[in-house]
């Protein structure tokens, strides 16, 4: 018998919503605009990565560098152990709004991408209580992407990187969706619209499911 893990934190204090959707959907500037409005910790996984990577000393960087550039998934005990670290400081350092006596809100942007990594942070670190999942077509992703690219300096902002990504995005963050489809957790989006209409309809949803006022 496996020893019985409790994760690190409890979901009944901290509340972490996944945002999920493929590349270019939309998750980091819808995140960017609901953070404020509602008291959140935004946490993108991908930006801890290249965090990490560019961090001197880092025995990851290498390995970090080479799965972005080709749009495959790091191995997850460096991608939650980030997380982790990131919603701890967090936690300690913050007050206000929903984040007094341990407790905290959290929109974890782009993860988990696979289901090995869904699994182990609901276990071992915190049960996620809902997941938005923004969709739109792979022409409007690849627009959006290039340009982006044109300013990102992103090494993955490249046509050859981009349906790189969108393979890995179809066989291993599908399922991913699929898994907490099943549980009832997922509301999903269309992000074909412009950013200010697909934010209504992410703000709706967020702010029904804290039951706080809609901002
Ligand atoms: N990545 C990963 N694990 C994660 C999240 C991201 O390995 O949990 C890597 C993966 O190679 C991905 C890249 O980081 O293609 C960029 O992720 P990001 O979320 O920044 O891309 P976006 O979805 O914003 O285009
Ligand atoms: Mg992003």
């Amino acid at each position: 018998m496996p020893a019985d893990i409790s994760p690190v934190f409890d979901s009944e204090k901290v509340t972490v919503i996944y945002v999920l959707g493929g590349p270019g959907a939309g998750k980091g500037t819808q995140c960017s605009k609901l953070v404020g409005a509602y008291s959140f910790c935004h946490l993108s996984a991908g930006d801890l990565l290249r965090e990490e990577q560019n961090r001197e000393g880092s025995q990851y960087g290498e390995l970090i560098r080479t799965c972005i550039r080709e749009g495959t998934i790091v191995p997850m005990e460096v991608t939650v152990k980030l997380l982790e670290n990131a919603m701890s400081a967090e936690i300690e350092a913050r007050t206000g709004d929903g984040w007094s006596n341990g407790r905290g809100r959290f929109l974890i942007d782009g993860f988990p991408r696979k289901m090995d990594q869904a699994l182990k942070f609901d276990e071992e670190v915190c049960l996620a209580s809902m997941v938005i999942f923004f969709t739109t077509t792979e022409e409007v992703m690849l627009h959006r992407l290039l340009e982006r690219g044109k300013t990102s300096g992103r090494e993955d902002d490249n046509v050859e990187s981009i349906r790189k990504r969108f393979r890995t995005y179809e066989e291993q963050t599908m399922p991913v969706i699929r898994h907490y489809s099943s549980h009832g957790k997922v509301v999903e989006i269309d992000s074909t619209a412009s950013v200010e209409q697909v934010y209504r309809e992410a703000s709706a949803a967020v702010s029904k499911f804290l039951r706080v006022p809609l901002a």
